[in-house]
């Protein structure tokens, strides 16, 4: 059932929202081996069910998101449960309070069934990088599900929930969409606030939405858009009703196509998949062209150096002092925290947590940190540029689809690459969104990614609905 459905039936009572609490439920316990939720909240939901049952049948209306299932990727805070951002250090830590998109969403009537796996501290391309092990592939469990919101995706994709949230620093929602063949936005910096979402790097972090089809990604992210004057980083920008312009022609639109995201090292089908589809939007009458970005190739490069220098600063809280884990048996502060970090973070985290203190450290601070803010200003230029000329830009989403458990998880500089076509946007601070683009020989999905200008998500919507209604 698509969102507005969902609205319909319940209001009219021809769907109990228990029930479909109950079938949720059942979805997550047969894919228990998918190792998607870190935590399910059975009986809170079956309550919550209850309560939105009994204000329908006295006549209220609890809100435009009334019995509507989602799941909440673990590094988003709800009160009363634990945030682990699939860390140890910070496995028993209990928020006090809600994030700001899920006291919008439970004010709107929504349902959380439970808390996604991910990669730790969001930091990874495969949801491998999990204290509580790898989230599978519902397509084909020997593959990864894509990172790090791996464990949205699938919630998602097995019909655990209507939508999901995640979060994006460099292509964590948009490409676990690609891998599981699902809807994903990466809004705009500042259109969804970030109060109470657990920092990895402020500057690129936003908070995105999971679901199966454009319509409800769209109804889910009205709701969470908007300014909140618990972030400062959060816009003073109107939110447009997307429901009303989401259908509006878009057929004229200019289409730009960077040459430098069909180049070598994309796969054969996914190029030929991708130009399918501009090729038939330009036969409706899009104006389709190819152009140059040339500072692509300085993307992971400048997104590397600078999401691991925030997230070494943002990571330096946990100390064993002031949240989650402490190691015990130390003999003086040095060594509580020196022993606290070594076992309470993973691999992955700490390496990052080295880079990024070496890029920030005097001696290399103006050769790596300050050249990567340059570099990251000219990317910003080069697409403000290209939005000069074109409504919106299409390229593949990954270069190639979901990999095998275990294939890159020993080579981070290869699992870095998968991030290639995403961080640009992350970088420029504009807006982005997967799309499904069809099925590879090898049975796995692969997807189509729309970039638009920052606070122009009705574009992605836009082409997003034409996309849909031409493959069905
Ligand atoms: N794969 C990227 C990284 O590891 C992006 C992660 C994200 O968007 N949170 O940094």
């Amino acid at each position: 059932m698509q969102i507005s459905d969902i609205q319909k039936a319940v209001r009219q009572q021809k769907a109990s929202i228990s029930r479909r609490v109950e079938e949720a439920l059942k979805k997550i316990e047969q894919n228990s081996h998918l190792n998607a939720f870190t935590q399910v909240f059975a009986d809170q939901a079956r309550e919550r069910a209850q309560q939105l049952e009994e204000q329908l049948s006295a006549g209220k209306n609890p809100g435009p998101l009334t019995g509507v299932i989602m799941a909440i990727k673990d590094n988003i805070n709800i009160a009363g449960r634990r945030t682990t951002c699939a860390s140890k250090i910070l496995e028993n830590f209990v928020s006090p309070f809600d994030a700001t998109v899920i006291q919008r969403l439970r004010e709107a009537g929504a349902i959380f069934i439970g808390k996604t796996n991910m990669d730790e501290f969001a930091m990874g391309s495969s949801s491998e990088n999990s204290y509580f092990g790898s989230v599978k592939n519902p397509l084909n469990p020997d593959y990864v599900a894509g990172g790090s919101s791996g464990g949205s995706a699938v919630a998602v994709a097995i019909g655990a929930c209507d939508a999901a949230l995640g979060s994006e620093t460099g292509g964590s929602i948009r490409q676990p969409a690609s891998f599981t063949g699902l809807v994903g936005i990466k809004p705009t910096y500042g259109r969804v606030s970030r109060y109470g979402l657990v920092a990895y790097a402020s500057s690129l972090d936003q908070i995105g939405v999971f679901a199966r089809t454009v319509q409800d990604t769209a109804a889910i992210l009205q709701i969470i858009a908007g300014h909140d004057e618990k972030d400062s980083t959060s816009a003073e920008v109107e939110v447009v009703d997307y429901a009303t312009t989401i259908n509006r022609d878009f057929k004229e639109l200019k289409i730009g196509l960077p040459k430098q995201y069909f180049a070598d090292g994309l796969d054969a089908e996914i190029r030929e998949g991708i130009l399918k589809i501009t090729n038939e939007l330009a036969k409706q009458g899009a104006n389709v062209e190819e152009f140059d970005l040339p500072l692509t190739r300085y993307a992971i490069a400048t997104y590397y150096i600078i999401a691991t220098a925030e997230a070494s600063s943002n990571l330096a809280r946990y100390d064993g002092v002031r949240y989650g884990f402490r190691a015990p048996e130390v003999d003086d502060l040095q060594e509580m925290y020196a022993s606290t970090r070594s076992k309470g973070f993973g691999k992955e985290v700490k390496r990052r947590i080295l880079l990024g203190t070496y890029v920030l450290s005097a001696g290399y601070y103006d050769a790596y940190y300050k050249k990567a803010m340059q570099v990251r200003r000219l990317i910003k230029e080069e697409l403000n540029n290209a939005f000069k000329k074109y409504d919106v830009i299409v390229t593949p989403t990954t270069p190639t689809t979901a990999f095998k458990l275990g294939e890159k998880i020993s080579d981070p500089l290869t699992m870095y690459l998968m991030d290639i076509y995403t961080v640009t946007a992350n970088l420029a601070g504009i807006c982005a969104i997967n799309l499904p683009a069809g099925k590879h020989s090898n049975g796995l999905p692969f997807g189509l990614q729309v970039m638009a200008p920052a606070f122009r998500e009705e574009r992605l919507f836009q082409l997003g609905a034409t996309i849909e209604r031409m493959q069905s």
